[in-house]
Formats: structure tokens, sequence, C-alpha cells
């Protein structure tokens, strides 16, 4: 063994210590710094200075009570989170979830996976995480304003466009954010558009940040193609998941000429085999905020799966577009058996290791989130440069700065996986590029 790997071992092996209970947290930990040894050997310098026991500390975590009252009148008490991991790069940037899965972990595996994405978009944004256990479905807009603005009430104190900049997630969208922004704006008695990104673009949002995370992951899969000669357009796509992300997923590939068969959400599993209707999915989730299976009512010839299985479907792209760990071992082998050639994460780290070390055996390309997702921080990034310079680019001028963010993301993945000895290992390629980044700033910072 090398000693580079024999550091590595330990310093894992001490994070698993100290974060026992944070099961996702140590998965995203292990799937970064596990791709390190052939950096590493070059830049003992990094072990020495103990960045990787640094990075994988957050700089601050916060964690606070949210009382609301429901329609009704009943108190309800739910837990805040912000995880602020990483700012050697720029003030703490990521999103809010919203969602009863919430706890720490899910919040720091979100947290340490943006400080790498946030660094591969090239934009001077460092990493960070929060949400809550708050769950907003079947609630009214009222419950949704006064929980929002609980939210706030405490989190204000640690944003600001130069300090943390939270955006939406799972569960946080335009009227969620416009909620916490009008909150925000009370209290500080400020127009600060640059503190919070994912905004209408009627009062302070930029142009394509809805639709960007889904857009900028096609157009990542678009590179991860023409690298293997192949052309997205007349192929089979999975698309899990029926929110933000997929629908825009599906509605850029489907621009591209892909034919899109199926979608889901935690109740099931669509398969239209003449393509999404995303008309009525849109119509269902973004302005009905129903369930999935309602489109088989409403398209002929769909069928619906409850709780089905979506990966058993065959196609030649798969992307996972739900939530963390939805794609399992059975699951990356059913892709494998039936040709599936790329599989790429809209979502962050929807897939386990075990099933990445399946798609890798089965030579299936895989594009991990922190690259192939980085599309909506990207254009977040882009929006706090409207906010500060008080200028708007047109949708035609984000989304061709997006589709070059996409662009040079992919090149930087596929050549660093090269470098180092790994070609064609986009997690490789990915994770030690955006360590790269971070590891040299922190260091020229002194001990941060
Ligand atoms: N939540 C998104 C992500 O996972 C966006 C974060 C942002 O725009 O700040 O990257």
């Amino acid at each position: 063994m090398r000693k580079s790997d024999e550091n590595l071992s330990r310093i894992i092996k001490q994070i698993e210590e100290k974060n026992r209970a944070e099961k996702e947290f140590l998965q995203s930990v292990r799937e970064v710094y596990n791709s390190l040894p052939p950096f590493l050997e070059q830049h003992p310098e990094y072990l020495d200075k103990k960045i990787l026991e640094r990075i994988a500390e957050p700089e601050r975590q916060i964690m606070f009570r949210v009382p609301w009252q429901d329609d009704s009148g009943e108190v309800l008490v739910n837990r805040g989170y912000r995880v602020e991991f990483n700012s050697a790069l720029g003030p703490y940037k990521g999103g809010l979830r919203f969602h009863p899965s919430v706890n720490l972990s899910i919040v720091k595996f979100l947290g340490f996976e943006q400080i790498f994405k946030n660094a591969l978009t090239g934009k001077p944004i460092g990493g960070g995480k929060g949400g809550s256990d708050f769950d907003p479905k079947g609630k009214s807009d009222d419950e949704v304003m006064r929980f929002c603005q609980s939210f706030m009430t405490e989190l204000y104190r640690h944003l600001g466009e130069n300090r943390d900049i939270p955006a939406g997630d799972i569960g946080v969208g335009t009227r969620e954010i416009g909620f916490m922004f009008g909150q925000y704006k009370r209290i500080v008695n400020q127009y600060e558009s640059g503190m919070i990104t994912g905004k209408d673009p009627e009062w302070g949002g930029t142009l394509v940040r809805n639709e960007a995370t889904g857009y900028g992951l096609i157009y990542f899969v678009k590179e991860m193609m023409e690298e293997k000669g192949e052309e997205l357009e007349g192929k089979t796509v999975l698309v899990s998941g029926s929110g933000n992300v997929a629908i825009y997923a599906i509605e850029k590939a489907q621009q591209l000429g892909a034919n899109v068969v199926a979608c889901s959400d935690s109740g099931g599993v669509i398969y239209d085999e003449n393509g999404i209707n995303l008309e009525v999915v849109k119509q269902i989730k973004e302005v009905e905020r129903g369930r999935i299976k309602e489109y088989k009512e409403r398209v002929d010839g769909a069928e619906y799966k409850d709780g089905g299985n979506i990966w058993e479907i065959p196609c030649d792209i798969a992307l996972p577009c739900a939530t963390q760990n939805e794609l399992q071992e059975e699951g990356a082998h059913k892709l494998a058996e039936n040709g599936c050639t790329v599989v790429a994460e809209g979502a962050n780290m929807p897939v386990t290791l075990d099933a990445i070390d399946i798609l890798h055996d089965a030579d299936i390309a895989f594009g991990p989130g922190k690259a192939a997702n980085a599309g909506g921080v990207a254009v977040s990034a882009l929006e706090m440069h409207q906010n500060a310079s008080r200028d708007a680019l047109t949708f035609d001028e984000t989304e061709s700065r997006l589709v070059q963010i996409m662009k040079t993301i992919h090149t930087n993945c596929y050549e660093t996986a090269e470098e180092y000895g790994t070609p064609g290992n986009y997690i490789h390629g990915a994770n030690i590029a955006g360590f790269k980044k971070v590891a040299r700033s922190m260091d020229a910072l002194g001990v941060i």
C-alpha cells in the first residue's frame, strides 16, 4: 500500500469515528476522498497540511427551532439547519431543502458535495446547504408562508450577499424563495437582491434559473455522448422524479430529439412509450402540486405502476433526478442488462457507491452529480452577478452561458481523469478537479 493510501484510510476512519451517525455524509466523503490517491501521490503536502481533515469539518453548523402555526391555529415545531461548509472560494452558496427526511447528515452530505460542485462551475462561490424537516406537501400557501417567515426570522442573521446565499432544492421553489426573501427584506430593511437566488425574474431573479439544473444536465449528457461518438437524438431516456430537475431535463432532452419514456414520483412510475407529454406533467406537478399517477388518467396509452422501479425499463440513457440513493445495485444491474450506455445524476448522490461500481464494471459512462447537475448553481452565480451589477441578461444570453459552463465542466472532468490515469472516469475527474481548486485556495489562505 502506498503511503498516501495508508494516510487516506486513516483519515477516512477518523472522519467516520467523528461522525458515526451520519451515513449519507460519510458516503459523500468516501466518494470524494477515494478518488484522490493519484492526486495526493503527486501532492503529499495537502496531507501534511491536513487539508482533508479541514475540508470534512464544516466551518460552522447552525441548527434552530422553527415554530409556526397552521391554518387551524395549532402550533407546530420544526428544526432548521444551515451548514456553512467552506468559504475558501467565496461566500457560502447552496440550496435549502424542505422535506421530512432532512436531518444533519443529509444537510452535511449536500453541503460537502456543494463545495466541489461549486468549485467546478468556475464561479467564486463557497459551499453550504440548509433546510428543514418541514413538509410543504399538502400545506396551504398561507401555512408555507408562515413557516418560511419563521425560518427566515432566525436564519437571516447568518445570511448576506457576501456571507451566505441560499437558493432552492427539494421542496423549495420560487414560492418559498419569495416568502423568505420578503421576510429578510422586512427584517434588514434593505432590498438586498443578492442574498438569495432562485428569485422570480419579476423581482430580481434571472431567466433560465428555473430550467438550469435540468437543462444543464442534458447539456452535460450531450457532451458525454459526443465523447463516445454517439448522439442524443433518437435515444430512449428514463428520467426519475417529476420535480424541477426532472421536468426541465425532460424538456431539454425532448428539444434535442431524445425520446423520454418514463418519469416518477415517490408514489410510482409512469411509462409512456409515445414519449412523456410534458405539458401534462407540468400541469400536475407545477400548477396542481399533485401526484404523477394522475398522468395515466389524462394521457391515453400511458401506464402507471404503484411503487414501481423505473430502472427496469429498457433505455439508452438513465437520469436519476429524484433524490439520494434512489438507484441501487438491483437497478444498476437492470440498466446494464438492458444495454444502457450512459447514467448521469440530476439529483444529488442518487446512485449508491455499490451501484456506481456495477455501472463502471458494465462500461456505462457515469456522470456524477457534482458535475452533471452543476448547471443550477452555476446559473445562481449568474443571478448574483446580475444582482450585483443591476443588469438583466436575456434568456438566450443566459442559456448560452449555461451551455458554455457545462461544456467547460465536462472538459475539465474528462481531462483531469485522463491526466491522473483513469480515462473516462468522470467521478475521479470531477472529484480531483474540484478538490484541487479548493485545496489550493485553502492552502493559500493559511491555516483556516
Ligand atoms: N440546490 C441546488 C444544488 O443542489 C442549487 C443550489 C444553488 O443554486 O445555490 O446545486
